[in-house]
């Protein structure tokens, strides 16, 4: 057993540990230090394809007619245009692309949070969805489940949108924001590569990678 890690704790109702070996390679890939920041973006997006299949597994397909050069078949297809994802900012952003490769049609909502040092609230700046989000699902991605407290307000202010499913993905999660996000959302379903020891004094999951924004964009 891997003390560092708890991915043991995969049996918590709703959350779901994505454990195949390409996605483990590339996250050990991209919480080594030395990685250079080209690396881990581009890591970053390999590893967000391979999430994206694990978490867009249960999407509703309809059948279509269509010809093959020999014969008339009906042939699932999925509603692209249903999807949504959202990134919260500005680290979610790393994750889009990936998505977007795997499911092009999708449309990105954004939600900037921050956290007001003094009060410790979560404090929006930004929001913008598409219309129409009642016949929505959601994916809201973000690569560091820390506190959870942005991740909850992000949740909240979606809900107020009905739409027809929120799910959330990220890398790296750490038990207290899944505990702070489970005890707001119970019903939301939570895909993590990873389920890391703890959270520290400042806010950084342990081992973890450092500063997910920072890795992706060479700001660190
Ligand atoms: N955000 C990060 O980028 N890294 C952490 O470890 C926690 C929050």
């Amino acid at each position: 057993m891997n003390y560092e890690i708890n991915n043991s704790n995969s049996n918590n109702k709703n959350v779901y540990v994505i454990e195949h070996p390409l996605v483990q390679h590339k996250l050990t890939l991209m919480r080594k230090k030395d990685t250079s920041f080209p690396s881990f973006r581009a890591l970053l997006n390999e590893i967000s394809m391979l999430m994206a299949f694990e978490i867009t597994k249960e999407m509703p397909t309809e059948l279509i007619s269509i010809d093959t050069p020999l014969e008339s078949i009906s042939s699932p297809v999925i509603n692209e245009n249903k999807m949504v994802f959202v990134s919260i900012l500005r680290a979610g952003n790393g994750i889009l692309d990936g998505l977007l490769s795997v499911v092009p049609s999708a449309c990105v909502g954004h939600i900037g949070i921050y956290r007001d040092p003094k009060s410790l609230e979560a404090i929006e700046y930004y929001f913008k969805m598409p219309t129409q989000m009642q016949d929505k699902d959601v994916i809201v991605v973000d690569p560091m489940l820390a506190t959870g407290h942005t991740a909850v307000a992000a949740i909240n202010r979606l809900k107020i949108l009905e739409p027809k499913s929120i799910k959330f993905l990220c890398l790296i999660s750490c038990p207290e924001g899944l505990k702070t996000l489970q005890d707001s959302h119970p019903d939301l379903k939570i895909f993590t590569a990873s389920i890391d020891r703890e959270l520290n004094d400042h806010g950084y999951i342990l081992p973890g990678l450092g500063d997910a924004g920072d890795r992706i964009f060479g700001t660190s």
